[in-house]
């Protein structure tokens, strides 16, 4: 491991980029192991404080059940690329959520965290679904990632707590219901690392970031019993800060959005690999015509580029309403296009593109899968891809 950190930081003077020879195809989603609306008990409660849910799909946003993970590993299983391996999809998770329990013994006074690893907070109840998690890590068809510790500024929180205003009551009666927050009713939350009506500087000092990335990926290791390798930072945003401390705990990829432009993965100052999203897959949002992004996925792929797929953890949610079914289709037909498309195609996830640019080969270090890798100096400009 140091001489490799010696390899990335002789890097440092020209940033390197990475085209492919083969389409690689990835599959990314955020949100894992973070509770929303306590189902139809808690969107029954949250209607009775006059709170009108179901003017977006995020108002029925819950949490993932057992089964919704057992079916999204299920259909992972029974795609195959050339070499014969199944695709794998990165499971961005946040490590805490609030303890709605203890918080409400202190009347709703102060932020408490608890971590996934000890349970869903407060009348939640997932049955078998950390072994769902297990067994999908297991089978290679999941791969636990660094979302967060929480996904919401805990400094915005507090602030709108102590100035007792509207926002104040809008969080206790979600807090009274179980649900941490609904973003798109109070986008001031923020995320993690970023408050968004900071006057000054958005971002969380270094050091608290720092705190932040190593409790979350302390936790995140003891739930799945491996280590991230991978991370996104809520909302995409992560600074400098962020990149140095994701370095320091081990990370090695850092996730980027589909808003960032089409780029090429690059190598930065830290030693991370950034990647960049290039497809939204999104059913339970809007509709998703698979042609569609079968033709983006030709564009990247025709500049060397793997086609990475983001799908939110709600697509695969069910139990107040069935985002599952509709979201498994589409994603089966869209793999089911590419795999009859591209009889070389390679399924990857963060480990094996980082091994890919470093080692040269594939995480199990596969005799079978020969991709040749081209790099030239990082050019910050995202590439033109026309209007699709
Ligand atoms: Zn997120």
């Amino acid at each position: 491991m140091i001489n490799l950190f010696k390899n990335l930081r002789s890097q440092r003077k020209e940033q390197q980029s990475f085209t492919f020879s083969r389409p690689l195809v990835l599959l990314h989603s955020d949100d894992w192991g973070r509770v929303g609306v306590r189902d139809r008990e808690g969107f029954e409660l949250l209607r009775s404080q006059g709170i009108r849910l179901g003017e977006r799909p995020y108002d029925l946003y819950t949490l993932e059940t057992a089964d919704d993970v057992a079916a999204v590993a299920g259909l992972l299983q029974r795609h195959h690329d050339a070499s014969g391996r199944s695709p794998c999809l990165m499971m961005n998770a946040c490590a805490a959520n609030l303890d709605f329990r203890k918080m409400r013994e202190g009347g709703f006074q102060r932020v408490v965290l608890k971590a996934l690893v000890k349970g869903l907070p407060g009348a939640w109840s997932r049955p078998g679904l950390f072994d769902a998690y297990k067994a999908g890590i297991k089978a290679g068809v999941l791969q636990p990632a660094l979302h967060g510790l929480t996904h919401f500024s805990e400094v915005a929180v507090l602030k709108a707590l102590a100035e007792k205003s509207e926002r104040a009551e809008l969080l206790l009666k979600l807090w009274e219901a179980e649900t941490p927050y609904i973003f798109w009713r109070m986008p001031w939350v923020g995320y993690e690392f970023w408050d968004p009506e900071e006057p000054k500087e958005n971002f969380l000092a270094g050091k608290r970031q720092r705190e932040l990335i190593i409790q979350g990926c302390q936790l995140l290791s003891v739930l799945f019993g491996t280590k991230p390798v991978s991370a996104c930072a809520p909302g995409y945003r992560a600074n400098a800060d962020t990149h140095r401390a994701w370095a320091e705990v081990g990370i090695r990829v850092a996730v980027n959005g589909t808003r960032d432009g089409i780029r090429a993965p690059h190598m930065d100052e830290f030693g991370l690999l950034h990647v960049y999203r290039n497809v939204d897959l999104e059913p339970s949002q809007h509709d998703s015509e698979v042609e569609k992004y079968v033709e983006l996925a030709a564009m990247c792929f025709a500049r060397g580029l793997p086609l990475i797929i983001s799908m939110h953890s709600i697509n695969f949610h069910s139990t107040l309403k069935d985002f599952r079914s509709p979201s498994l289709a589409v994603l089966d037909q869209l793999l089911s296009a590419l795999e009859a498309k591209y009889p070389d195609l390679i399924y990857a996830n963060d480990g094996d593109l980082y091994r890919m640019v470093t080692k040269g080969q594939l995480a199990d270090g596969s005799e079978k899968v020969k991709v040749s890798i081209t790099q030239q100096p990082w050019n910050a400009r995202p590439a033109q891809m026309g209007s699709a």
